[in-house]
């Protein structure tokens, strides 16, 4: 086969759960052998690229599912941290919509009203936003987060670091935020 190697391809489970990046050769075996399906090809600059594999012609795959589901074992959860708090949403202030760099982190419930600092009480917010809500309530400042804020699952997270500027890939990861 006469790929690249360092090309990626996002696997997925059977219930379309994503599951850790393959390199294209493995997604290939993975097709030939009718393990996978392939869901996704490569983006418009590839669209016309094809995989040549033991007599086949294949698509060039981007993102692939397993045609049975496969069991994962416990993952620990993930850290509340600022990278990965960004990277939940989407580098984008959940009040405003402004994808902004100098995004902040806010307490949706003020810490001076008894607000904890866990996934589910902090959004990325930019400046202007956080300061408009400074310690007031959502109903008070009228500001509510556009996305209930949850605990992200570990692979998500994960795998969002890796699918940075394929927004493909974000769809199918961010398809399923409660997985793994
Ligand atoms: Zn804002």
């Amino acid at each position: 086969m006469s790929v690249q190697r360092n090309s990626r391809v996002l696997l997925l489970n059977a219930t379309y759960e994503p599951l850790c990046f393959v390199s294209l050769n493995r997604a290939i075996v993975l097709v030939l052998k009718e393990k996978a399906e392939i869901i996704e090809q490569a983006g418009d600059l590839d669209f016309r690229r094809t995989v040549r594999a033991e007599k086949t012609v294949l698509p060039f795959p981007s993102v692939i599912r397993l045609v049975s589901y496969v069991r994962l074992p416990y993952r620990a959860s993930i850290p509340l941290t600022r990278r990965t708090l960004l990277a939940r949403d989407n580098h984008t202030c959940q009040y405003c919509g402004s994808s902004d760099r100098n995004l902040t982190l806010d307490h949706v419930l003020p810490r001076s009203r008894g607000g904890r600092t866990e996934w589910t009480n902090i959004v990325a917010a930019c400046g202007p936003c956080n300061r408009k809500k400074g310690n007031k309530l959502t109903g008070e400042a009228r500001m509510w987060p556009r996305t209930t804020p949850t605990r992200p699952a570990f692979s998500s997270i994960v795998l969002l670091g890796q699918a940075r500027d394929n927004a493909i890939w974000q769809r199918y990861i961010r398809m399923n935020p409660a997985a793994a």
